[in-house]
């Protein structure tokens, strides 16, 4: 970690501490606040925020210079290890998770070792549980970064997987080391999650963000925000593969056809009288877009199969859909023929609650302090995140979009996050947990 000089250090936590103090009696901004700092802004957190942004570049590099793809355990490891060694040198009880076979939920594009998860906890003098989530896995497999290297140019900082999600690890970073210089700790419990298997559908961590999402009071989730709109979101897609498999016998087409169940036919059928599940009122888009059947041309075909593309805006339409392709498959056009589907559950929808709405007001309050406009969007834009595992069995507000503005997610464009997003989003950070802990914003009831 990158701290200032002694001096520096102590004269930045007078400041804050009398600012903190002012804060806490009045509920008000200190007078003094210096011109630079925006009229309703704490001024104490503001300076310190602005001050943190070549510490928290210095991260960003070291995060971007380790490659670390979803299938890629050796730099897993290794960004694993320096993550883990930050959180500990701030005072955090570190641990590496590592998911229990049993506890894995295995998708065709499952690795054999997905990536393990640093948890990080660290105790305050309150009583509120709040649970900071990211992840350092990415897209990209090894080799990529030469092409998109860290850099700074102008208010952009470049590098592979900056903005998904390298950005939201630093920025999780640099908000736990604010925290803990300004001495703000009035949380209860102040948890932090970075899983390395996001970008494959968190097969090893959906468990644990579940069980850690009923265990916090707050779930602030940093995934960046998008260049062209500063904003939070309170809802994230559902997304589901459906899988549907036919066998039948094999035959000479030419010798002795009827002796054979002819796979390609009942999958034709299956798929036509499947092709209306798509429910457009409720968000819920299912469509068949992958089909294989057939081993050579003179032969009855006796197996074939299909897949569906399957988007979600309730969790509930989850089961209902299973359900209703249960029901249908039993309509067969061959009763020689089996028929079977099956639903995998690639992440679950992130519903909009009354709660998340409440923090999301509160933090517009915090922006308009600094002189920003913060957009709370409840409408999925069509990505799903680990938000919504983490959202699955609580009633603890959820909020998703805490990072960085930032730009080129899954892409080979430069990606990049913008330099100025960085102290107004350390701000909203610090002003929310602040406030959350002390109890000025309504929790999960
Ligand atoms: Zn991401």
């Amino acid at each position: 970690m990158n701290l200032p000089s002694l001096a520096g250090l102590r004269a930045t936590r007078r400041a804050a501490l009398l600012a903190l103090s002012l804060w806490a009696t009045q509920g008000l901004s200190p007078a003094w606040a210096d011109a630079a700092t925006p009229p309703g802004a704490q001024a104490a957190l503001w300076a310190v925020a602005g001050q943190e942004q070549p510490a928290l570049l210095e991260t960003l590099r070291a995060l971007v210079n380790i490659e670390s793809g979803s299938s890629d355990r050796e730099g897993l490891d290794r960004i694993s290890e320096l993550i883990a060694g930050r959180l500990r040198d701030l005072g955090g009880e570190v641990n590496f998770i590592e998911a229990a076979p049993a506890d894995l939920y295995r998708m065709e594009d499952t690795p054999s070792r997905p990536g393990r998860m640093v948890h990080a906890v660290f105790k305050g003098s309150g009583q509120r549980r709040i649970l900071l989530i990211a992840h350092m896995d990415t897209v990209y497999p090894r080799g990529m970064l030469a092409q998109q290297p860290y850099r700074v140019e102008g208010n952009r900082a470049y590098g592979l997987g900056i903005a998904d999600d390298k950005q939201g690890v630093a920025t999780v970073l640099h908000t736990v080391a604010l925290l803990k210089r300004l001495g703000l700790n009035g949380y209860g419990q102040l948890t932090v999650l970075i899983n390395g298997d996001e970008e494959i559908s968190s097969p090893a961590s959906r468990k644990t963000l579940a069980q850690f999402g009923r265990e916090h009071d707050l779930v602030l989730s940093y995934e960046a925000t998008r260049v062209g709109g500063d904003k939070l979101s309170l809802a994230t897609s559902g997304i589901a593969m459906a899988s549907l498999k036919v066998v039948g016998r094999a035959s000479h087409a030419g010798g002795a056809p009827e002796a054979g169940v002819n796979a390609l036919y009942e999958l034709s059928h299956q798929l036509l009288q499947m092709r209306d599940l798509s429910v457009p009122e409720r968000g819920l888009k299912v469509n068949w877009t992958i089909a294989k059947a057939g081993v050579v041309r003179n032969m009855i075909p006796p197996e074939a199969s299909a897949q569906a593309d399957v988007r979600l805006l309730r969790v509930s339409d989850l089961q209902a859909l299973d359900r209703e392709l249960q029901a249908r498959i039993q309509r067969r056009l061959l009763p020689g023929s089996e028929v079977s589907v099956s639903l995998e559950n690639r992440r679950p929808p992130l519903e909009p609650s009354d709660a998340a709405r409440r923090v999301g007001a509160h933090a517009q309050q915090i922006y308009r302090e600094i002189g920003h406009e913060l957009q709370i969007d409840d409408r999925p834009e069509g990505g799903g995140t680990d938000a919504a595992f983490a959202a699955l069995e609580t009633r603890a507000p959820v909020l998703e979009r805490l990072g960085l503005q930032g730009f080129g997610a899954h892409s080979d464009k430069a990606e990049y996050v913008l330099l100025d997003s960085i102290q107004p989003r350390l701000y909203l950070g610090l002003r929310l947990i602040g406030d959350f802990a002390a109890g000025r914003v309504p929790g999960p009831n």
